[in-house]
């Protein structure tokens, strides 16, 4: 496919989405591969990846999570019990017809999701009180043939999460689906430094088969916004279409109450939109797979440097991801700008001058700010450098995005805001799908949430004019 080496990449400004292509391709993270919308991650990617993954196994693991392993293929039959979800997945499940030669007496479904083999698991499982909450977790690969595909954003395979919990109660459920909100939240915001809007999806944007559906929504350097993860409370729609049920304390049988959540390697994707620029990708110091690459400038003194420069290694890599680049047939100056396009946090450089100085150089890619540290005190300012970096690549996230929200509950101004800039719109909206479909037919832009944190402030919607105390963020969107 278009594999060609990226000689440059191309400018944000110019052509955002060339820009978002190249940068994935000439850092190393993934590439296109042979199979229809499928691509691979490579090595850099999957570090990335194995960095969220940790970070985020961690916090589920605290709540109380335990993960298992499903199987990829889910039986015709099981998919449709749930007929919302069925019917919301239908177009986008990739099917397998035959083993061998022989055609199969069922065809099979390659997960999109795994609701339906693991709810037909739980009836089997639980069967009183004493049983819940069951709090299961995957990390696995799902297949959804999508339409049009974007490495990371949106592929017909990804990698993710997806937690499957069950409940006495709905008040637990509910609990459940919004702490999961929360660590999303926490996760995104503090590890990947991207900001986020939280709300709730309205009724034609929920998931297939969902009762709610909440949702993180980020926005992208070129001003779509992108739904970075969704937790869905089930009601108890899938316990009564997969017979779940349990004996409660009182002696009555019950349908239990259900929640499913997950987050994907399209927050790659985010990372790269968000924070990277023309020079290339820029990453947050806590999931960078390299966090400080040690450059030792060479030269007459070689040896000299070489011994020092392995010295500062020996003495960072147990605290911090280091690596030294003492390739022989590149200049400094090349390796910097190969660095700083991979988006790696903090260059140390040690010369000749600096060894005789006692000090060390810092160069930290999200400003470009250059320091002389003293050797001595190299691992607590390196340290306090990379939070410092972290946190201003949050701050400056978070200003673009609220720099990109904007209010309105005039329609004509909407579709100028929306052609002009992109970005949220925050309007009210009486609550009806009609208006919402309007919305979307007209401008492009869809209800990305209604968020939680409102103020009561009363308006009058934006299409039909009635009275409406409910806001709702509208985007267009990836
Ligand atoms: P869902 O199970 O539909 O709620 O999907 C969970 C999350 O997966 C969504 O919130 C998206 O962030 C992400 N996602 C959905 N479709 C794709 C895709 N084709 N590629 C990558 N990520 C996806
Ligand atoms: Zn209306």
């Amino acid at each position: 496919m278009e594999n060609d080496f990226v000689k440059e990449i191309t400018s944000k400004t110019e052509d955002f989405s060339q820009w978002y292509v190249d940068v994935i391709l000439k850092t190393e993270l993934a590439d296109y591969s042979p199979v229809r919308g499928c691509m691979v991650i490579r090595p850099y990617g999957y570090a990335l990846w194995e960095n969220i993954q940790k970070l985020l196994d961690d916090r589920l693991k605290a709540t109380g999570h335990k993960n298992a392993y499903f199987p990829l293929f889910i039986p015709e039959s099981l998919l449709q019990k749930e007929s919302e979800h069925v019917e919301g997945f239908a177009p986008e499940v990739a099917w397998v017809t035959h083993g061998g030669d022989e055609e199969l007496a069922e065809r099979l479904a390659v997960r999109p999701t795994s609701e339906t083999i693991i709810c037909n698991m739980y009836s089997k499982w639980i069967k009183s009180w004493r049983d819940l909450p069951v709090l299961i977790n995957q990390w696995c690969n799902v297949v959804r043939w999508e339409k049009s595909t974007k490495p990371f954003l949106r592929t017909a395979e990804f990698l993710w999460q997806e937690g499957h919990t069950a409940h006495r109660t709905d008040t637990e459920a509910e609990e459940e689906t919004l702490r999961i909100l929360d660590i999303y939240q926490d996760l995104v915001e503090k590890d990947l430094s991207l900001p986020v809007i939280k709300g709730v999806k309205s009724e034609s944007e929920k998931f297939a088969g969902a009762l709610k559906t909440y949702t993180i929504e980020a926005l992208m350097g070129d001003g779509r916004a992108l739904q970075a993860g969704t937790s869905h409370n089930l009601g108890q729609h899938f316990a009564k279409a997969y017979d779940i049920t349990y004996l409660d304390t009182d002696g009555q049988l019950k349908y239990v109450w259900q929640t499913s959540w997950g987050v994907t390697t399209r927050l790659i994707g985010a990372i790269v939109m968000v924070h990277g620029d023309d020079r290339g990708l820029k990453l947050p110091p806590v999931i960078a797979p390299i966090q400080a690459i040690l450059v030792p400038i060479l030269g007459k003194q070689k040896e000299t440097v070489l011994a020092k420069a392995d010295e500062i290694l020996a003495q960072l890599k147990d605290d911090i991801r280091i690596e030294i680049d003492s390739r022989d047939e590149y200049t400094p100056g090349w390796k910097f700008n190969e660095w700083e396009m991979r988006g790696v946090p903090v260059r140390i450089e040690i010369g000749p001058k600096d060894i005789q100085k006692h000090q060390v150089v810092l160069v930290r890619r999200d400003t470009g700010e250059k320091y002389f540290v003293d050797e001595s005190e190299l691992l607590p300012r390196l340290k306090e450098l990379l939070d410092d970096i972290q946190n201003n690549m949050f701050l400056q996230a978070k200003k673009f995005m609220d720099d990109n929200i904007r209010e309105t509950d005039n329609f004509e101004e909407f579709r100028e805001i929306i052609e002009a800039k992109r970005g949220f719109i925050k309007s009210h909206w009486c609550g009806s799908p009609d208006c919402e479909k309007h919305i979307k037919e007209q401008t492009g832009a869809t209800l990305r949430c209604i968020p939680f944190s409102e103020e009561l402030n009363t308006g009058k919607c934006i299409i039909c004019g009635k009275e409406s105390n409910t806001t709702a963020y509208f985007a267009k969107s990836y």
